[in-house]
């Protein structure tokens, strides 16, 4: 049986993880994020002891936060390069793995791009070709697979910096991107709703006008997203989506926001098949690398 290792490097948490090529998972471990060097030999430790235990590897995949690059050919393949995480900027993740393990094929994507992946291999994208992936959460990302493959382009998508019509008068909280102030990640990440109503998203009432402002703004988004790239379906997950109440609020004003414009019965109709939680549930990141890893190996 062919065995794959995943690495999922999120902004708080590391998850590790050893799976199958259907996506089941043999063994996995979680820890916090601390620096580069601590969390990356913690996960190269993982995975040197399965192998004296009988696990051996065919290929590694790392979905991790970012900016990085992702570019096989490019001389900084396998770096996070411009991240405001402190410590981690220019870090060659892939470098340390290869140096632990140089025969063996590592891919590298974004967290999204990572998680789209894996719920188009065994979750609810299943049999599309093109959809996006979005995680709310410390941050606001988009991963978009286009026929069959995880869009890169220039570097990789980065959907959350996307700008949105933002009424003061409605809402005066300027936003929190350091970059940009109020573009999407800047009013409807989760620190920008405790930001703005001085409490944290999980201890706000479903009822309380928190919810249907962030539909609002998450809506904004997803219409920029439907409208560029045609997704077959939107996958929301991340911390912010775990408040399952949240998504009839965003089915109703995506709807309201695109006017029956596209004419498609999967968003005229069935719009609650069509933006959905992951079906990989807090699984999708880990698997998502394992695929990475399964592609890696594939393309060489
Ligand atoms: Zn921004």
């Amino acid at each position: 049986m062919d065995l794959f290792g995943g690495i999922e490097s999120g902004g708080t948490k590391f998850v590790c993880a050893i799976g199958t090529a259907t996506g089941e998972i043999k063994e996995e471990i979680r820890y916090p994020t601390t620096t580069p060097d601590e969390s990356i030999s913690r996960a190269i430790a993982f995975f040197q002891k399965a192998a004296t235990q009988g696990r051996t590897l065919k290929a590694i995949g790392v979905s991790s936060f970012g900016p990085l690059d992702p570019h096989p050919t490019s001389p900084k393949f396998g770096y996070v390069t411009t991240t405001p995480k402190p410590g981690w900027m220019n870090t060659d993740f892939v470098g340390r793995l290869h140096t632990t393990f140089p025969d063996l094929p590592v891919g590298f994507d974004t967290d999204v791009n990572g998680a789209a992946l894996g719920e188009y291999r065994w979750g609810v994208a299943q049999g599309l070709d093109t959809f996006i992936y979005l995680t709310i959460g410390t941050g606001i990302g988009g991963g978009a697979i286009v026929n069959g493959k995880p869009v890169h382009g220039l570097m990789h998508p980065e959907m959350g910096h996307v700008r949105v019509p933002h009424d003061l008068a409605a809402d005066p909280f300027p936003g929190m991107c350091p970059y940009h102030g109020d573009c999407l990640e800047g009013l409807a990440c989760g620190p920008a709703i405790e930001a703005r109503w001085q409490q944290r998203g999980e201890t706000l009432a479903p009822d309380h006008p928190a919810w249907a402002l962030e539909a609002h703004y998450l809506a904004l988004g997803i219409v920029n997203f439907i409208v560029t790239l045609s997704p077959q379906r939107i996958i929301m997950g991340g911390g912010v989506m775990d408040q399952h109440h949240i998504f009839p609020l965003i089915h109703q004003e995506v709807g309201s926001l695109l006017n029956a414009y596209i004419h498609a019965p999967q968003i005229l109709e069935h719009i609650e098949d069509y933006v959905v939680p992951p079906g990989l549930g807090n699984q999708a990141g880990v698997l998502g690398a394992i695929a990475l890893a399964q592609t890696a190996l594939t393309i060489g």
